[in-house]
This record gives C-alpha cells, structure tokens and sequence, in this order.
C-alpha cells in the first residue's frame, strides 16, 4: 500500500509562507492529487500570521528578524501537526527545506544573511524523532 505523507502545506499551492508566497512542487502535488498527503503548515496552526516577520533558530530558540521569540507559537504548531500526521496514519514527511518549523537536516544559522547550517526546523524535528521518515521534496519518484 502507499504511504501516507504529511506535507509542507507550502508546497501544495497554500500561500502559508512568511512572505505570503508559496509553490507548487510537482512531486508533492502529484501525492495530493492521488489523496496519499496532508499539508500541514506548523507555524499558521501555531497562530502566527500570514505575511509574518521571518524567523531563524537562535542559540536553540526561534526568534524572529525583530527580535521576537516565537519558540512557543512554533513549538505548539509543530505538536498540532504531528497530532494531525499521526491521526491521518502518515509514516513520511516531505517538507520545505531550509525553514526553521520545517528544515530538515539544514537551516539558517541566525544570522538573517543567508548562511545555512546543518540543523532541524521544529517540526522536522519532531517528525523525525517520532519516527516519521523525512524526505527531500526534490528527492521523490
Ligand atoms: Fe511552509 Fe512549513 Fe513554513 Fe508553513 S511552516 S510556510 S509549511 S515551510
């Protein structure tokens, strides 16, 4: 049987990102299509607004270019949408690289300039620390 994936919702065509933008992966479209994904979109159910000011992972707290700390509102989407992967029997995330809720494997250093580093946005964190198996958008057949 196929896998069930839970997605950057992002990726999907949902204008959830920070700056009010999104994509529309063709692989990750083809798995919504067939009814095989969930887009999720950890830092809107965490209650953040659309645009929002963007944020990086500082010292192992997320804080936005202002100065904000929103380790909160990410951590409580991130919760939220694993809730929702497992309760839709997902074992599979394909998630937007580089972002500080959905990153997996790199991330922006906190610097605000562009420099990556490796490391797990929130949510990827979590997904994979529940045993999720995380997977490059770039990187499905
Ligand atoms: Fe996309 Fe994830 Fe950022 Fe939402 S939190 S905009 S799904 S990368």
């Amino acid at each position: 049987t196929a896998k069930r994936t839970v997605v950057s919702a992002c990726l999907a065509g949902v204008p959830c990102r920070y700056d009010g933008n999104c994509t529309e992966h063709p692989a990750v479209m083809e798995l919504v299509r067939a009814g095989l994904a969930l887009p999720v979109c950890p830092e809107q159910v965490g209650g953040l607004p659309t645009p929002r000011t963007p944020a990086e992972i500082v010292d192992g707290r997320v804080m936005t270019k202002d100065g904000q700390d929103v380790t909160g509102e990410y951590e409580q989407g991130a919760r939220e949408c694993l809730r929702l992967a497992k309760l839709a029997g997902c074992t599979r995330a394909v998630l937007q690289p580089r972002s500080p809720s959905c990153g997996a494997g790199t991330v922006y250093d906190g610097t605000f300039s562009g420099t990556l580093i490796p490391g797990f946005g929130r949510f990827a964190a979590l997904c994979r620390d529940n045993g999720l198996e995380l997977v490059n958008p770039d990187d499905l057949d």
